[in-house]
């Protein structure tokens, strides 16, 4: 059964000539979620949208916030859909693709955002009906805040969306249409292997948010040394760290537990580096210490250079100020 809570959706209806997608359904409806939601309805990515999520709570905000139908089971929300989007922990979605399936209409196109690829691959992918595709994907995008009114439509705008499709995938056609959607979003799409992938984002995400859980760790337990001048002269370093580390428990817990090996070779390759760092501390090596942060210098500005972040005290993570 479905709830519309249609209101707010009516005007971006009217211009759907140039849609990617008739019917999108987004489960889960947190961060990703709604700023989907919210963008697909603002670039007219879609003509309708429905949206289901496990929580009663969050269905619920959603409707009044005004994100598009609520639907109260996984089957109604992906049911007449051309386009799903799983937008949960990466943990749940081989049970949601399981739930899903026998819902799906042939011809669909089934897609995620989950940060990790090769255990989405491996979990959803034998839950997908013939007939239907399964393209997995991950907005390089987010903020540490989660829930349905933490979204915003803006947060695709100027960012990568990378797409893997699975190797032996022929239906080019649905490609292409999960292209032009995040594109409609404001991403610039890349595809690449779902290993690749697990790869490179252990390096440039899940490595520096374990470091930032670590830290943030270690500094509270320091706090009884330290007596409340962690918090205090947080203004450092030490504030960016405390923002990563406030990200989402669950999806964490699930991105370590599903993006293990490329996780434990990049903490590998880092715990050298630091060794290194470490000597060259003991041994008063400056000029080492010196070149390796000229280094970090550099590529700090490459990555404002490519737009990906700006050069604002808050790291700009949410929202790029220059797109
Ligand atoms: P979020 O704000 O916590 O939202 C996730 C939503 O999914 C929650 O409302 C949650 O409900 C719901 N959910 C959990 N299990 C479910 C189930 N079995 N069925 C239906 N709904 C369920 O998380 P998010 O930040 O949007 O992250 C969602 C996905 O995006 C994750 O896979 C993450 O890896 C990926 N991602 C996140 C970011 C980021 O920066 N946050 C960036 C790129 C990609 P409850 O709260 O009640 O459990």
């Amino acid at each position: 059964m479905i709830r519309s809570f249609l209101s707010s959706a009516s005007s971006w209806q009217d211009d759907s000539l140039t849609s990617p997608v008739s019917r999108l359904a987004i489960i889960g409806i947190g961060l990703i979620g709604s700023s989907i939601a919210r963008a697909a309805k603002d670039h007219s990515a879609c003509e309708t949208i429905c949206l289901y999520d496990g929580s009663a709570d969050v269905r619920a905000r959603a409707g009044e916030i005004g994100l598009g139908e609520i639907a109260d089971t996984v089957t109604a929300c992906v049911k007449d859909a051309d386009l799903i989007i799983l937008c949960t922990p990466v943990g749940v979605m081989g049970e949601i693709a399981e739930a899903m399936a026998p819902a799906l209409k042939s011809g669909a196109i089934v897609s995620d955002v989950g940060s990790v690829k090769s255990a989405v691959q491996e979990a959803v992918a034998p839950h997908i009906p013939e007939g239907v595709h399964f393209i997995a994907g991950h907005p390089i995008a987010g903020t540490e805040k989660s829930g349905p009114d933490a979204g915003f439509a803006s947060l695709f705008e100027g960012r990568w969306c990378i797409i893997t499709p699975p190797d032996e995938h022929e239906d080019e056609a649905s490609v292409q249409t999960l292209t032009k959607f995040w594109e409609a979003l404001g991403s610039t799409v890349e595809v690449m292997s779902v290993s690749r992938h697990d790869r490179v984002l252990a390096i440039t995400s899940h490595l520096p948010h374990l470091i930032a859980f670590n830290i943030v760790g270690t500094a509270h337990d320091l706090e009884s040394v330290t007596e409340g001048e962690v918090v205090k002269f947080s203004a450092g370093g030490f504030r960016d760290f405390t923002r990563i580390a406030a990200s989402d428990p669950v999806m964490w817990r699930d991105v370590f537990l599903n993006n293990k090996e490329a996780v434990l070779e990049m903490l590998g390759r880092f715990n050298e580096d630091l060794s290194a760092l470490q000597r060259a501390i003991r041994w008063g090596d400056g000029e080492q210490l010196r070149s390796f942060f000229d280094r970090s210098r550099g590529i700090r500005k490459s990555i404002i250079d490519a737009g990906q972040d700006t050069a604002d005290d808050d790291f700009g993570r949410g929202k790029p100020s220059s797109k």
